[in-house]
């Protein structure tokens, strides 16, 4: 194991040679000195953080035993706040946690705070929090990506050993590619829902951003599988994650979609790709000429209708009764004024602009020629992937046409959305994707992560990260980590 591996610390944890307390000590005063340059954390966890780490010192047991872990804050935790980064929830105290914090409590985890993200998850960069954006540490005059920005931050600049996120079109795989570390989206139904806010209940999945594969497979290890309280989670059985991945994939078969390599995105993002590829034509795979997904462009007028659709649903609940900001209310106004005006102060401009666009194509006279059609878009993006993963085991592609780019660079949404491109069909066909340091871009002496991105069939994740193993070792960029 190597430097980068974090697990390899919560080996020494058990053993004995290492301290859960001493290195908790440590990373809260590396938090305290770079977080109000980065804005990772939107809240510190740190007096229940040393009880944790504290009974992982006494207990000496568990597959993350001891390390640190940031919790994206749309993931409820009974400690602490759950804001979403909304002015919505500033003040919500969640009286539960989600599934998948009780499992990693349980494997030893050590809860270091909640992270910053675009509002409700609503982003591609985190400027749309409310509590100002979150910095990429390689630069910080750039956004980290988002919507789960906070998260790849603070495993970039090494505030966390395992950072949490959420992915409903790329939230995980993006910002892990512009902050050069490893974001995995699981297959729709692999990991428990419960207790993640919701934003497209069906594109939605919550997975690791760590700064290696392996300390992917043990997360995800410990979170995959079936919860009661998710009837959406799959009850099929989860594979030895962490013990099959150093065995690599025999005859490897990789695809590069033609639509992939498009001349809009960066020359150096497509340079990345094709290296990657000649990568694993070295390592042995059989690179599958003439792969092709004509829907790749669709994706995001599809993604931009269902998504929204779904958000529109799920956010109605924020109505300043049930939950959320209830504005003041003067004299002579009655019920409506309360919800319009708790709204129109809770949400900030992008989530009202979701929440009509979803309205809008879910009313009655629009549904048929929006969300209808782009139900069935879905199917067709669906069986495209299916046609493909007959012919290749694993997709290779980018995971953001552009490396970081500079804070208030796409204040025109549509813009913002096209970052979306290459992440947001895994969502709709449900497949799992992971997204891997793959280069490095040099702008005016800064450098610059870029990301590549494979995909799979459903629930193949174990396939997945062998191959994403094969890559990791293959290559020296997962050890690259900003300079400071
Ligand atoms: N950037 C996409 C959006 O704004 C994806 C967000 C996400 O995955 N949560 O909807």
């Amino acid at each position: 194991m190597t430097a980068h591996e974090r697990v390899r610390l919560a080996q020494e944890i058990r053993a004995g040679t290492a301290s859960a307390t001493a290195h908790l000590a440590t990373t809260l005063t590396r938090i305290e000195a770079e977080n109000p340059r980065l804005n990772a954390y939107n809240e510190l966890l740190a007096e229940s953080a040393r009880a944790e780490a504290e009974s992982a010192d006494r207990n000496r047991a568990g597959l993350l035993a001891g390390l640190t872990i940031a919790v994206k804050d749309n993931i409820a935790t009974s400690v602490g706040h759950t804001t979403c980064s909304s002015k919505m929830l500033k003040n919500y105290r969640s009286p539960y946690e989600a599934t998948i914090i009780t499992r990693l409590r349980e494997a030893g985890a050590v809860f270091v705070g909640k992270t910053n993200l675009d509002e409700f998850a609503m982003g591609s960069s985190t400027e749309n929090s409310a509590f100002g954006m979150s910095r990429n540490p390689w630069d910080t005059t750039r956004v980290p990506g988002g919507s789960s920005g906070g998260s790849a931050v603070a495993m970039a600049a090494g505030l966390c050993d395992i950072a949490l996120g959420s992915d409903t079109g790329g939230s995980i795989r993006q910002p892990a590619a512009l902050c050069g570390v490893v974001g995995l989206k699981p297959t729709y139904g692999r990991v428990s829902r419960y207790g993640l806010v919701a934003f497209g209940s069906s594109l939605d999945q919550i997975g690791p951003i760590t700064s290696s594969v392996r300390d992917a497979a043990a997360v995800l290890q410990v979170i995959a599988g079936h919860d009661p309280r998710d009837s959406t989670s799959a009850s099929l059985p989860v594979d030895d994650y962490v013990g099959e991945l150093d065995v690599p994939v025999r005859h490897l078969r990789v695809g590069v979609p033609r639509e992939y390599l498009s001349d809009a995105n960066d020359p150096r993002v497509n340079t990345a790709v094709r290296e990657a590829a000649e990568v694993y034509r070295r390592l042995g795979a059989t690179i599958v000429e003439g792969i092709e997904l004509p829907l790749t462009d669709v994706g995001i007028s599809t993604y931009y209708v269902i998504a929204p659709a779904e958000a529109s649903s799920n956010l109605a609940r924020f109505d300043g009764i049930r939950y959320g900001h209830r504005a003041q209310l003067t004299a002579g106004e009655d019920l409506f004024d309360l919800y319009a005006k708790s709204r129109a102060e809770g949400f900030g401009p992008e989530v009202q602009r979701r929440i009509m666009i979803g309205t809008y194509v879910l009313s009655s006279g629009y549904y048929d020629a929006y969300y209808r059609r782009a139900l069935q878009v879905r199917r067709l993006i669906k069986n495209e992937f299916d046609r493909a993963f007959e012919r290749c085991d694993i997709l290779l592609g980018p995971t953001s046409p552009m490396p970081a780019f500079v804070a208030g660079g796409k204040s025109d949404p549509l813009s913002m959305y096209l970052c979306d491109v290459y992440t947001v069909n895994t969502n709709i066909a449900g497949i799992p994707g992971i997204s891997l340091p793959g280069g490095m871009a040099e702008e005016n002496g800064v450098r610059l992560p870029i990301g590549i991105q494979l995909q799979a069939k459903p629930f193949a994740e174990s396939l997945l990260l062998r191959a994403a193993r094969m890559y990791e070792s293959a290559t020296l960029w997962h050890g690259m980590r900003p300079t400071r």
